[in-house]
């Protein structure tokens, strides 16, 4: 058995960073516009990164040059610079300025194909810098958005136990009662903690880097991420293609949350208030109610469609007047 293991992670000012040797950036705009003057590398090509598709990503391996990859910024930049770096064998260095998602962590690449999302093998950073005061700077309705991969355990771990209890999990992906533990460790300690992650104070941003990394861990355990990835995230990537304009991932993982856990007849009132905690803007403006809904009604159909692990939206074909009903408790 082999364990996937965490990047090192060092906790320190962004201006402690002092790196000569050439490098191939991958960040965005807005966040290289903050930070650059703060951060003392040498970028002999800067690359914004802005789109999450295989094709993209592949566009930008010959582009890479110098000694080695600096991925900067949210998801998104860090993600593509996993997968440039992995590409290209160099050394990458991760320095996430948002704790939006996991990815600073991972060593897969989340990629869109044909509606859906794939994971590309990609690689962990070798390093991530951590500067906890510029997470605290980031603007609060987004500063502790990748919070919602953490609490998608609510709902990820509903539908990984009803997939065991109706045998359809495959050999590999059986539930075990230590995960199971583990994973409620996690999630009681993110209702605990909300407030104080929602107040972006340096105690709260510590807990959530911490239970993001306790997150990543137990999903290298259990050798698969069902334990935080269900019937949410696969509501989610669904909906990705009815919105009518950018949407940050936690927002939306929220709302899948809220409606999944109604779905699954657990008491979300507790996930909302926590949601309402934490800045997570579970009512995104590029989401419609009426894209809601359709999601909903279709999704029996998608998951099937993209033949994703068993999860609530597998077993429950949802009607109109369900979909209708659920959207209207989950967000008076
Ligand atoms: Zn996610």
């Amino acid at each position: 058995m082999k364990i996937q293991h965490l990047p090192l992670i060092e906790k320190r000012p962004l201006s402690s960073i002092a790196d000569g040797r050439p490098a191939t950036l991958l960040t965005t705009e807005p966040v290289w516009h903050l930070t650059k003057d703060a951060i003392d590398i040498n970028p002999k090509r800067t690359i914004y990164v802005d789109r999450a598709t295989v094709d993209y990503m592949d566009g930008l391996i010959p582009l890479c040059e110098g000694e080695v990859v600096y991925g900067v910024g949210g998801g998104l930049a860090i993600d593509a610079a996993k997968y440039v770096a992995s590409k290209c064998a160099m050394p990458l260095i991760a320095v996430p300025t948002i704790l939006s998602t996991d990815a600073f962590l991972t060593d897969a690449t989340g990629v869109r194909v044909g509606g859906c999302v794939r994971y590309l093998s990609s690689k962990p950073p070798e390093l991530v810098i951590v500067d906890i005061d510029v997470l605290r700077s980031a603007p609060p309705a987004m500063r502790a958005s990748g919070a919602a991969d953490v609490l998608s355990i609510a709902t990820g771990m509903w539908d990984w136990q009803e997939a065991e209890r109706l045998g359809e999990n495959p050999p590999d992906y059986h539930v075990t009662p230590q995960a199971i533990e583990i994973g409620k460790a996690i999630l009681q300690t993110l209702l605990d903690n909300a407030r104080e992650i929602g107040k972006g104070t340096p105690e709260g941003l510590t807990i959530l880097l911490e239970l993001l990394c306790m997150e990543v861990q137990l999903c290298y355990l259990c050798g698969h991420s069902r334990v935080e990835e269900g019937s949410e995230h696969h509501f989610v990537y669904a909906l990705e293609n009815r919105l009518t304009g950018h949407a940050l991932h936690g927002d939306l993982v929220g709302l899948g949350i809220l409606l999944m856990s109604s779905l699954q007849s657990q008491t979300w009132h507790r996930y909302r208030h926590a949601l309402d905690c934490l800045n997570i803007n579970y009512r995104p403006a590029a989401v419609t109610t009426e894209a809601i809904i359709d999601t909903l009604v279709s999704l029996f159909d998608y998951v099937h469609h993209h033949q994703l692990p068993y999860t609530i939206a597998a077993g429950l074909a949802i009607t109109q007047d369900v979909a209708e009903a659920t959207v209207a408790a989950v967000l008076d």
